[in-house]
């Protein structure tokens, strides 16, 4: 059952620079989708199209039933059921790891404060950071910070998790423990698309790999047919 749903999508940067020349792409509800390319092919941009946070053009893109409008007119209740995470983890740094994860619940969801904090403190538990709830993102390691990204994220009960290169601003030691909350995320039954240039984590986690070129989708296979046949 399609959970996402984009066709021939079309982007321009400004006047000239078309960005993405057409793209589509069907989610089905459950499935792990990595989007691999060069950098600069628009991987990044065209995934920001499914929460909001870039217009398009042409084309059109639905979530769970909702269209996203291409000049992002009712972006507020798209943007509460796709959750984001970055490669810079973007959070906010003058709050503790609990108030991250639970603003949004408490002001976009209107959850109270004792239940935010409940929901919170399991998110963290599940994400291995429950012990470090009352600091702030710049007393924990990279990635420590991008696992309470995903707990934030997690937060707002989102129908499909975006990532956007999350390993790639970390050092290499902390990879694993971001990729393995990926794993479990994507065991639970998430709906996942993962712009990622992690090999393994494709091959092993990966429904299918979709490959973009230049604005173009030119592949969309299974990994073993991806990676077994360069
Ligand atoms: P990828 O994620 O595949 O690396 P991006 O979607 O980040 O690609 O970028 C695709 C192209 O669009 C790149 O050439 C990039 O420089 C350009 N680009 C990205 N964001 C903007 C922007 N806000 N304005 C103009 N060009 C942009
Ligand atoms: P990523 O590939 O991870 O998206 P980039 O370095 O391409 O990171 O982009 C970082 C930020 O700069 C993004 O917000 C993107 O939209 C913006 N950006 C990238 N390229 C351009 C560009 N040519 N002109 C204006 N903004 C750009």
């Amino acid at each position: 059952e399609p959970i996402v749903i984009a066709r021939n999508v079309e982007k321009w940067y400004g006047n000239n620079f078309h960005v993405l020349k057409g793209v589509s792409l069907t989610v089905n509800r459950g499935e792990v989708v990595v989007l691999m390319g060069p950098s600069g092919s628009g991987k990044s941009t065209f995934i920001r199209t499914f929460n909001g946070l870039e217009p398009y053009q042409k084309g059109s893109i639905e979530i769970d039933g909702t269209k996203i409008s291409h000049n992002l007119k009712n972006i507020e209740i798209v943007r509460r059921e796709v959750g984001m995470v970055f490669q810079q983890f973007n959070l906010f740094p003058h709050l503790t790891v609990l108030k991250n994860v639970t603003l949004a619940p408490i002001h976009l969801r209107g959850m109270t404060k004792s239940k935010a904090e409940e929901m919170a403190m399991q998110l963290l538990e599940r994400v291995g950071i429950d012990h470090q709830a009352n600091k702030y993102p710049g007393q924990l390691s990279g990635g420590q910070q991008q696992r309470v990204a995903i707990a934030r994220a997690l937060a707002m009960k989102p129908k499909v998790m975006l990532f956007d290169e999350p390993t790639s601003a970390l050092d290499p030691e902390m990879v694993q423990e971001v990729l393995q909350v990926m794993r479990s995320l994507a065991n639970s039954g998430m709906t996942m698309v993962c712009v990622t240039h992690e090999v393994g984590f494709a091959r092993e986690v990966a429904d299918r790999v979709i490959f973009l070129a230049d604005g173009c989708l030119i592949e969309d296979t299974t990994p073993s047919e991806f990676f077994n046949n360069p």
